[in-house]
This record gives structure tokens, C-alpha cells and sequence, in this order.
């Protein structure tokens, strides 16, 4: 090698190593495990004003184009750092304590927001026996239940999720994560197959509620995709 390159290689490296602290990405270069992940955002089933007035148009437009892509282009850069190929998004969230925080951010923001966006329909859906019955039977009530979830989703602080998982006895209960992290991490406390989940973080509600987290998820139950919950129960 002349004398040049090497330098100006080692001054890269050296760059390169100081910036990112302890990923390096000339090491990652030079293993052969190493591919892209080539995560896609998925297509909304509907058009950015058609939850309104529950959701406007607006925040349906950035929250999707710009936070949901956001997410999936900062997970696709963060896999690059990492050794080995991981294309399977469940596989991720079920390790994530064995990756960076990068990842776990940006594979729970991917997640999430893709579970999120078909919970919803325009004018929402009516909710089947099977629904009904499993809320029931686990809440008293479908209004006792709809009381809980409320509550749940008020008292998360800061950015973070309200959720409905299904437990391996069947049963269905309430919890939150903070941030982008949901029931399927390894990390995560509340542990379940996700039924429901509500994003309540400010950039979902803040445009047309402000501060006023309460109206969002009252309005909410308008155009939640009950058909959608029912198929996750199944699957759970
Ligand atoms: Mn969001």
C-alpha cells in the first residue's frame, strides 16, 4: 500500500471510531456477515384525511411520512452497524436487549406505528361477539374496559404506549411502555401478544388536542378497527 493511502485510511478509521464511539464501522465493513436489513414503511390502508376529525389530516401526514419513515430509515442505518443480518422484525424485538439503543428505538418505532396504522379504519368498525366476550371477560365490561384503557393511556408520562396484550392464560390486560419499546422486547416488563395499542405521544394528538390527551382517546374509539383487534386475538 503507498504511503498516502495509508495514511489517509488510518486518519478515516481514526475518524471514524472517535465519532461513533465504540462502533466501528471499518471493522463492520470487513466482516462478510454484514447486509442490509431493508425495512420498508408500509403503505397506509387509507388516505391521511380519512380518520378525521378524530385524527386530522395534518398529523396523519407528518406522523406517517415523516416520523413512521423516520423510523424505518434510522433502523435500516442502525443494522448497519451491527454484525450479521437481521431481516425478521419479531426476532429483533425478542433479542433487543443484545442490540443498541438505536435499534431498540428505532425497531419498536417501526413495529409500533405499523400495528397502530391498521387499528384504525375511516368510521371505525363494529366490534364482534368474540371482541366483546374476551373484553368482558377479562374487564366486567366493554365500558368498564373502555373506562381502564382510558386511564392507562392518561397516566403514561411522557412519550410512550397504552396496550392491550393477550397473556399465555388467555386473558387480556392493560399496561404501558415508555417510549418506542412494546410487549414483545425481552426488556419489557409487561409481556403478552399485542391486542390494541394507542400512541400517545404528543406528535400523535398534539396539532388538534394540545394538551388535552383525554379528547384524543375518547374520540379515538370512533375509528378503532375492531375487525383488526378481533384478528389479533386469533393470532394470539
Ligand atoms: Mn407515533
Amino acid at each position: 500500500m503507498k504511503r498516502r493511502n495509508f495514511i489517509k485510511i488510518s486518519a478515516l478509521a481514526t475518524a471514524g471510531f472517535s465519532v461513533l464511539g465504540s462502533i466501528n464501522p471499518f471493522k463492520a465493513k470487513a466482516e462478510t456477515l454484514v447486509d442490509a436489513a431493508g425495512f420498508t414503511l408500509p403503505k397506509l390502508p387509507y388516505s391521511y384525511g380519512a380518520l378525521e376529525p378524530f385524527v386530522d389530516e395534518l398529523t396523519m401526514t407528518i406522523h406517517h411520512s415523516k416520523h413512521h419513515a423516520a423510523y424505518v430509515t434510522n433502523l435500516n442505518k442502525a443494522l448497519e452497524t451491527v454484525v450479521g443480518k437481521h431481516s425478521d422484525l419479531e426476532q429483533i424485538l425478542a433479542n433487543v436487549s443484545t442490540f443498541n439503543s438505536a435499534v431498540r428505538n428505532n425497531a419498536g418505532g417501526h413495529y409500533n406505528h405499523s400495528f397502530f396504522w391498521k387499528l384504525m379504519t375511516p368510521k371505525g368498525s363494529e366490534m364482534g361477539a368474540l371482541v366483546n366476550k374476551a373484553l368482558s371477560d377479562s374487564f366486567g365490561s366493554v365500558e368498564q374496559f373502555k373506562a381502564e384503557f382510558r386511564k392507562t393511556a392518561l397516566t403514561v408520562f411522557g412519550s410512550g404506549w397504552a396496550w392491550v396484550v393477550q397473556g399465555e392464560d388467555g386473558k387480556l390486560k392493560l399496561g404501558t411502555t415508555p417510549n418506542q419499546d412494546n410487549p414483545l422486547m425481552d426488556v419489557c416488563a409487561l409481556k403478552g401478544k399485542p391486542v390494541l395499542a394507542l400512541d400517545v405521544w404528543e406528535h400523535a394528538y398534539y396539532l388538534k388536542h394540545q394538551n388535552k390527551r383525554a379528547d384524543y382517546i375518547d374520540g379515538w374509539w370512533q375509528i378503532v378497527n375492531w375487525k383488526q383487534v378481533e384478528e389479533n386475538l386469533n393470532k394470539a
